[in-house]
């Protein structure tokens, strides 16, 4: 088959869809790649890596588009990009089509077969493609907030870990899933002192197991923020209730009993933010204060590590993109029923109820 990596064209998006590691796969079994001029560079991969991997470096992306049947991105088709799609070509990316009406219009006119990432299902139930970016959030929200503690960034002044004599800083994570784990992790490495608060208990038994004693666990009561939070020198949302907005579980009158330069990141924005102060922010603008409490509240934040996200996000992507490319699309859907979920559009018709239900299309 012949497999097309175009650029990414949205706005501050870095990464790419699929590494030189992840063309040397697809050509060593037999299969032909394209990759437009530059679509690496973001990532830190040279067109020279992708040739010296069996690529074809293709100058414009209406000519991948034109030349590949099946379509390797990142991000959801802009209007330049949907326009270039036709009948026949497999698109496998990000989609987030519930919340779009008018790409999934434009996808359903152009007669694509679409594969979204964050719809694609494990044998085991969970979201193989969409963990990646939340543990590499995860990982972020300490190394950020332990930025932004520092006096010249409008914090507190504070070394996470502490020093012989001095205490360590207090991080309080929100939530224990996959962002949640990632930033315990990162925060008891760099010697922080570590409180995280979950509903499910199942989640702090396994962490508590884990960390033997060395991180305090706490079911997410009323009680149990109140008396967190205000001590909180770096506070982390990572909280999720699956297709919903996030509940708020601190307070705009909690914010202001936090300490004068504590941190907030709260990694849930993309849902609305767990906490009341939350307002979406950008790469380019990311900070701003409430009650002497600095906010961090980036989208996409695992955008600005492109490096580490592409490389993730082709680690989890290659196997399907490889029995795809070998077989079609129609094999794979008989033989894994969790790669069927993934479709969101066959030859144009929606396939995937919860985008037909957001849209009011018949199923
Ligand atoms: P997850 O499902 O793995 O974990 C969510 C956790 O929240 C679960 O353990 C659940 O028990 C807990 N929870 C739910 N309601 C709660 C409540 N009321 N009190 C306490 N805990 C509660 O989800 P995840 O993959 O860790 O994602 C967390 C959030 O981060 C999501 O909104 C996700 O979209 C977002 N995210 C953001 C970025 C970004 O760049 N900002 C990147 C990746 C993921």
């Amino acid at each position: 088959m012949i497999v097309g990596v175009p650029r990414e064209i949205k706005d501050h998006e870095y990464r790419v869809g699929l590494t030189p590691d992840g063309a040397r796969a697809l050509h060593q079994a037999g299969h032909q790649v394209l990759v437009e001029i530059s679509a690496g560079e973001g990532s830190g991969f040279t067109d020279e890596e992708y040739r010296q991997a069996g690529a074809s470096i293709i100058q414009s992306a209406a000519e991948v588009f034109e030349r590949a049947a099946l379509i390797i991105k990142v991000k959801e088709p802009l209007l330049s990009e949907c326009r270039l799609l036709h009948a026949g070509h497999i698109l496998f990316t990000y989609l987030h089509l519930a919340s779009s009406a008018e790409l999934t219009k434009k996808l359903m006119e152009s007669r694509v077969t679409a594969i979204a990432y964050e719809t694609v299902e494990a044998k085991d139930g969970t979201l193989p493609m969409l963990r990646p970016m939340s543990d590499i959030a995860g990982r972020m929200s300490v190394q950020i907030g332990a930025r932004y503690l520092e006096k010249t960034q409008g914090g507190r002044g504070l070394l996470l870990s502490g020093m012989p004599g001095v205490e360590p800083a207090h991080v309080v994570v929100l939530g224990a899933g996959v962002v949640g784990s990632a930033a315990v992790r990162i925060a008891t490495g760099m010697g922080a002192r570590v409180t995280v608060i979950n509903l499910d208990l199942e989640r702090l038994r396994i962490l508590d197991e884990q960390y033997q004693g060395r991180i305090v666990t706490r079911a997410a009561t009323q009680a149990a923020i109140e008396e967190s939070v205000p001590t909180a020198d770096l506070l982390i949302g990572a909280v999720l209730v699956a297709g919903a907005r996030a509940p708020k579980l601190v307070s705009r009158r909690l914010v202001g009993r936090m300490r004068k330069g504590a941190v907030i990141v709260d990694v849930a924005v993309d849902q609305g933010g767990c906490i009341e102060t939350t307002k979406p922010t950008t790469h380019s603008d990311p900070v701003y204060f409430v009650d002497g409490v600095l906010h961090y509240c980036v989208a996409n934040m695992p955008g600005i590590v492109p490096r580490t996200s592409t490389g993730a996000l082709t680690n989890v992507t290659l196997p399907y993109v490889l029995r795809v490319a070998a077989d079609g699309v129609e094999p794979v859907m008989r033989s894994d029923a969790g790669f069927r979920k993934g479709v969101n559009l066959y030859n144009g018709d929606v396939t995937c109820p919860a985008v037909a239900d957001a849209h009011g299309l018949r199923f």
